[in-house]
């Protein structure tokens, strides 16, 4: 599993994180919402090490991580930018970093047949980023992630740029993925009905803080306050 403890984050002398505490079950599927500047970005990028905490500490599967670098801590993460390399194709930013491990050849080709033929995005394979839509590269994103096998997902919008019918795809899609891989998906999103529909577990946030956790039905049922009743779409 997943341990924050009391993470604080600054950036100067603005606290972005505040005091935050979560515990996330392996295979479990988290959504964090919350409005925009609340810091869902930020906690997503400490737990993938890509930023330090100012205060507090991870932990994997009861290990700290705090000071270990993102590329050994076994998650991948889809950034709300996307963030592809511009000078390769789609083949080969879903391939790299993987070439050049214990994974085989030919396993790696299957992987990436399998996230391309799920994620629509065959017919891009030779193409560069820059000669895609923005829903097809945030799909080349999610694809980049998956081939990976990761032991977490960290997923920053990973569907907010897809037109409506996309998105209801690419949510079964996912859903499935986490069946069938059964990685633990940490998964931002503005989207409440994403959040009810994929969670497990929903964690609503607000100025750096967590208002409330718990099931999609518990916080229809029995939202803290009004702030996640209004988010959760609740009646209050
Ligand atoms: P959105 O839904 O718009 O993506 P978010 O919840 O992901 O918002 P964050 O990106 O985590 O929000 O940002 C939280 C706060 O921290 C914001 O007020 C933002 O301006 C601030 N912030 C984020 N990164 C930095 C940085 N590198 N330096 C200074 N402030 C930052
Ligand atoms: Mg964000």
């Amino acid at each position: 599993g997943l341990e924050l403890r009391n993470i604080v984050k600054n950036f100067g002398a603005v606290e972005v994180i505040r005091d935050v505490s979560l515990h996330v079950n392996d295979g479990e599927f988290v959504a964090f919402v919350g409005p925009s500047g609340c810091g869902k970005s930020t906690l997503l990028r400490l737990i993938a090490g890509l930023d330090k905490p100012t205060g507090g500490s991870i932990a994997i599967d009861g290990k700290d991580v705090t000071a270990i670098s993102a590329a050994d801590r076994g998650l991948a993460m889809v950034f709300q930018s996307y963030a592809l390399y511009p000078h390769m194709s789609v083949r080969e930013n879903l391939a790299f970093g993987l070439e050049n491990t214990k994974v085989a050849k030919a396993e790696i080709e299957a992987r990436i047949t399998d996230a391309a033929r799920m994620l629509e995005i065959e017919p891009f394979l030779q193409r560069r980023p820059g000669q895609l839509s923005g829903g097809q590269r945030q799909r080349v994103a999610i694809g980049r992630a998956i081939v990976r096998r990761p032991d977490a997902f960290l997923l920053d919008e990973p569907l907010s740029n897809l037109d409506a019918e996309l998105r209801v795809s690419m949510r079964a899609e996912l859903a499935a993925l986490h069946a069938r891989l059964k990685a633990t998906m940490i998964y931002v999103t503005h989207d409440q009905v994403e959040a009810m529909t994929l969670a497990d577990r929903i964690v609503v946030l607000r100025g750096g803080r967590i208002e409330q956790v718990g099931t999609p039905l518990e916080l229809y049922n029995k939202p803290a306050n009004r702030f996640v009743a209004g988010f959760i779409g609740a009646p209050h």
